[in-house]
């Protein structure tokens, strides 16, 4: 069996880690939507990191839920196996998804990226001084996400081409997702293009609700585990 998984902020919520949307995203009455963007980074960089380092440390603190597991359940099932996340956390991943089965397309929260070179690394469990500078330029890093307005990495993109360009899959889930961005609608479609099955899970209707074959109006940590029981035991 061949999977695709595509995954968004829905799937974190229930980890108590907020969405950029609705009241419960903003951050000292600032919109994330705006915060996350090169503007405010170029604008006031410090106040940028700290927001940053909070979401860093609630993630550290939080944990996988219901739906990251069921995810992971589905993972070790299918022979083919890939998951799309916009999530910058690492809740997929600590409930046992494999590095090679995954794909961070708006990148790692816990990198932290010269904002001029290439240089970078991870710090998972310690903190750079407030506002790190590169080692190798001098200039400020910044952290190693997608912001509003930049284009997705390369690097990024070719696992998931490679995934798409190798057949169809049989079962395509977009789950917690307002597929506001239009790749993802895309990728999901040209999945499940010749027979897979589309399948989203999301409370709300979104634009790829006319395309999918099956709608579940639920929370992710709700639907997830249910669907892939009835997938893995049929
Ligand atoms: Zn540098």
């Amino acid at each position: 069996m061949r999977v695709l998984v595509l995954t968004g902020a829905g799937v974190s919520a229930e980890s108590g880690i907020p969405t950029f949307r609705g009241k419960d995203g903003y951050w000292r009455n600032l919109d994330p939507a705006k915060l996350a963007t090169p503007e405010a980074f170029a604008s006031d960089p410090k106040l940028v990191w700290e927001w940053y380092r909070e979401r860093r440390q609630r993630i550290r603190n939080a944990q996988p839920n219901a739906a990251h597991e069921a995810i992971a359940k589905l993972a070790t099932h299918a022979e083919e196996f890939l998951l799309v996340t916009q999530n910058v956390d690492d809740l997929h991943a600590r409930s046992g998804i494999e590095k090679e089965n995954m794909v961070q397309i708006h990148g790692d929260i816990f990198v932290t990226l010269c904002s001029r070179c290439h240089f970078s690394y991870r710090e998972r469990d310690r903190e750079s001084p407030e506002i790190p500078r590169c080692p190798e330029c001098e200039a400020l890093m910044r952290p190693g996400v997608v912001w509003f307005g930049e284009q997705l990495s390369r690097n990024e993109l070719e696992p998931i081409e490679n995934f798409l360009d190798g057949g169809v899959c049989d079962v395509v889930i977009v789950a917690g997702t307002t597929a506001t961005f239009g790749y993802i609608i895309d990728w999901a479609i040209r999945a499940s293009r010749g027979g897979g099955e589309l399948i989203e899970v999301n409370p709300e209707e979104t634009p790829l609700s006319q395309f999918a074959a099956r709608l579940v109006r639920e929370p992710a940590a709700i639907a997830l585990p249910r669907i892939v029981d009835t997938i893995v035991n049929s």
